[in-house]
């Protein structure tokens, strides 16, 4: 049976590169019909913390990547916390022991550093050198009665080699040119020459054992049928399968994902995301206000692009795009279409046709990405979200009723983020009738014929003519519109488009009638309507 797990480390926010590992699982395990199990490996206990694991699984629940196993759902291989797995380590590093896989190491730190140097030196790779690989029983009673702190030391094959096949990688590992592109890194092999690799250490004099040690423990004690992690794992499969094959672990199979890079094609990391206050700030306005969109190169200030699931999140992403755009970070399902549901992806995802090299975050196709699953919801919950939008940022007093309702209709298309539609609103909203209609004049643009019709509309404005038929709604304003028409001989796009520009300042802009019924609405008690600038 198929049995996937994710397994964070609770030392931080969930971020994007693990979201992906932790999609990819679940998307695997969906699809096959398997379980998704959730461990967490908090062995490095002064980095990790509570906060940290409950962050991380609340990001996973907001994505809707439930899981079958793991904390706060138990399950039949628990428990799943490494911190709570180490009498279970101990068992398995004692076996070892016995049989000969692991020898104690009762080399001092000292002793260490000098045989690395000489290493160094030589020129010879950093192999353990030390006497203890083939000491004696007696040697070694002589350290234990002496009290003499010793390291567990798995004994590395001193030749051969040892391949994994790759479920994305092959056999081969990746494609030359990719690894041409990353100046030649040669850790991202599936097979390995053993003579380079030592004797390392399986568990510390504490009693501690190694997160590699760990981690295959884990993965075979709890039946992890497929191993899928980002390719930066790859050095420490090697250990862990020397691991595996000295406790006769059946081996999972092994599918290394690519890493997400950023736009630069370096590794996306913390430094591409904000590090300030401030700059997250500015990023977030350049966001909202599309100022400026994704990446710019020449202002440094905005090269910017958010790494953590939360800061999505509170950008008002939602999960259904995050999940959709995180997908296509190296996988497609072979056709154009790149819109996807969680369950489209179920349905379509294949670990085959995971990409081997890198994927580049784009926050711009992120963004569109969003733009498709919002304007996908059904129309009761768009509005509400908007709606709820507009009332917290003050700029509706409301957060539903029937303005609400026209103008998330009419300005839906010009919204890809749900944060974007403050923005949109003010836009549409900056042009109240009176304070245009008071001062046409005053705009040095207006050419003309448009004052031609300024000094028309500004007295229909004054006689109360345009309030009225505004307040019978759209079907009042078509009527005065036509009247007013005949009575300019204005007609088609010579009656509209200063209409259009006069109302709105604006040449084009969402459909009129609508716009300027919503404006004239946000005069009346509800609506704070904002200053023309
Ligand atoms: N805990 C590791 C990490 O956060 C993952 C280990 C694995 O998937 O094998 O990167």
């Amino acid at each position: 049976p198929v049995r996937v797990r994710f397994a964070p480390s609770p030392t931080g926010n969930l971020h994007v590169g693990g979201a992906r590992t932790a999609l990819f699982n679940y998307l695997f395990a969906r699809s096959k019909g398997g379980k998704f199990v959730l461990r967490v490996e908090d062995t490095d206990l002064e980095r990790s913390t509570r906060e940290s694991e409950a962050a991380v699984l609340q990001d996973l629940e907001w994505l809707g990547l439930d899981w079958d196993e793991g904390p706060g759902v138990g399950g039949d291989f628990g428990p799943y916390r490494q911190s709570e797995r180490n009498a279970l380590y101990k068992q398995y590093a004692e076996k070892l022991l016995e049989s000969g896989q692991v020898y104690r190491c009762f080399c001092s730190s000292e002793e260490l550093v000098k045989m690395k140097e000489i290493a160094k030196l030589k020129q010879l790779p950093p192999v353990y050198t030390g006497k203890w690989a083939t000491a004696s029983d007696a040697e070694v009673e002589q350290e234990l009665e002496k009290g003499t702190p010793f390291t567990y030391r798995f004994r590395v094959p001193k030749e051969g080699s040892l391949k994994i096949n790759d479920l994305i990688r092959g056999e081969k590992g990746l494609s030359i040119d990719v690894l041409l592109l990353r100046m030649c890194d040669s850790v991202l092999k599936v097979s390995w020459n053993l003579d380079t690799l030592g004797d390392f250490v399986v568990m510390r004099s504490n009693g501690q054992p190694v997160y590699n040690f760990c981690v295959t423990v884990d993965d075979a004690t709890m039946a992890i049928s497929h191993v899928i992690r980002a390719e930066e794992h790859l050095p420490n499969t090697l250990r862990q399968a020397l691991i595996y094959k000295a406790l006769e672990f059946p081996m999972p199979q092994f599918a290394h994902v690519s890493l997400i890079l950023a736009p630069d094609r370096s590794k996306l990391s913390k430094r591409h995301g904000a590090t300030s206050v401030g700059q997250v700030f500015k990023a977030v306005i350049a966001f909202s206000s599309r100022l400026i969109i994704g990446y710019s190169t020449s202002d440094s200030s905005y090269n910017v692009c958010f790494t953590l699931i939360i800061q999505y999140r509170e950008m008002g992403f939602l999960p259904q795009g995050m999940v959709n755009y995180l997908a296509l970070l190296g996988w497609g399902d072979g056709t154009e279409n790149e819109f996807f549901t969680l369950e489209q992806l179920v349905e379509k995802f294949s670990i085959e046709r995971v990409n081997k090299s890198g994927a580049i975050f784009d926050s711009t196709k992120l963004r569109w990405m969003n733009g498709l699953h919002l304007k996908a919801l059904p129309s009761e919950k768009l509005t509400k979200l908007v709606g709820e939008q507009w009332k917290s940022a003050g700029i509706l007093t409301e957060s539903e009723g029937s303005f609400v309702d026209e103008a998330v209709e009419l300005l839906k298309d010009g919204i890809d983020v749900v944060t974007d539609s403050d923005n949109v609103l003010l836009n549409l909203l900056s042009y109240p009738l009176h304070a245009t209609l008071a001062s046409p004049e005053a705009k040095p643009a207006v050419e003309d014929k448009l004052r031609e019709v300024a000094a028309s509309l500004v007295a229909a404005y004054d006689s109360g003519e345009i309030p009225r038929a505004l307040a019978e709604g759209q079907s009042g304003w078509q009527k005065w519109v036509k009247a007013f028409g005949k009575s300019t001989k204005r007609k088609g796009k010579s009656l509209f488009m200063p209409l259009r520009v006069l109302l709105t300042g604006k040449l084009h802009g969402p459909e009129m009638a609508t716009s300027i019924v919503l404006i004239h609405k946000a005069g009346s008690p509800g609506i704070v309507a904002p200053q023309a600038e």
